[in-house]
């Protein structure tokens, strides 16, 4: 059994249960009134440079010296037949085109990639969902830095579809699927996510690892 503790800087309770349903052997910290101070400016071109600059800010918020991890996610969808927007800024994206400073509704992003889909007169796209998972610790006093990608390929389509999940859930069709993730039920869509591929190939890293056998 490992006692290693793994640090997640979210209130979000259905990616801290995905992340404990994956990582059972492994303490979860999910204390998002410990970590409320961190900010942090995800300015990084790529969503490995985002999803490390989170991990590198909540280390600095740990006070444990050993066997712990600071984990944190960069997500997004790229549309091909937008040139891969909205990518790094899915959550800003039509605030970023409208000028405007932070994260925008869900309604108003999926509204956004409807109305840019329509401007280059598309009725769908292939596209793909992407997390990127960073860890950094110390683990029997070796220090550990490592990042994973996980990647859901589908289709993006201008009419939404379903009242599950969140973000643009109601307007992709998962490759080989006919429902939208808005209309998968959350355990469907949680065993093909994009997140939880990078979520296993964390987990295969830290069990395959020679740290681990110390
Ligand atoms: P993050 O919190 O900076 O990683 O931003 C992720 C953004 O990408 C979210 O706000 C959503 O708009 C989008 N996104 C990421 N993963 C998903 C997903 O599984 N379903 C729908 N939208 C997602």
């Amino acid at each position: 059994m490992h006692r290693i503790k793994i640090f997640i800087a979210s209130s979000n309770q259905g990616k801290i249960k995905e992340i404990q349903g994956i990582f059972k052997d492994y303490t979860i910290i999910a204390d998002a009134s410990k970590f409320e101070h961190l900010k942090v400016e995800e300015n990084a071109d790529s969503f490995e440079g985002n999803a490390m600059i989170k991990a590198k800010a909540l280390i600095n918020l740990i006070d444990d010296s050993s066997n712990f991890l600071a984990m944190a996610d960069d997500s997004g969808l790229c549309i091909d037949g937008l040139d891969g927007e909205p990518g790094i800024y899915s959550a800003r994206y039509a605030n970023i085109k409208s000028g405007i400073l932070g994260n925008s509704s869900d309604i108003s992003n999926i509204e956004c990639v409807i109305e840019n889909m329509k401007k280059k007169s598309l009725q769908n796209s292939k596209a793909k969902f992407v997390a990127c998972i960073a860890i950094i610790g110390n683990i029997n006093g070796k220090h550990i830095e490592f990042i994973s990608r996980g990647e859901l390929e589908g289709e993006i389509i201008n009419n939404p579809r379903g009242k599950n999940g969140f973000g643009y859930d109601p307007i992709f069709i998962p490759l080989g699927h006919c429902k939208t993730l808005g209309e998968l039920e959350p355990e469907e869509k949680n065993k093909i996510s994009h997140r939880k591929k990078a979520l296993e190939k964390i987990k295969d890293f830290l069990h395959t690892h020679p740290f681990n056998n110390d």
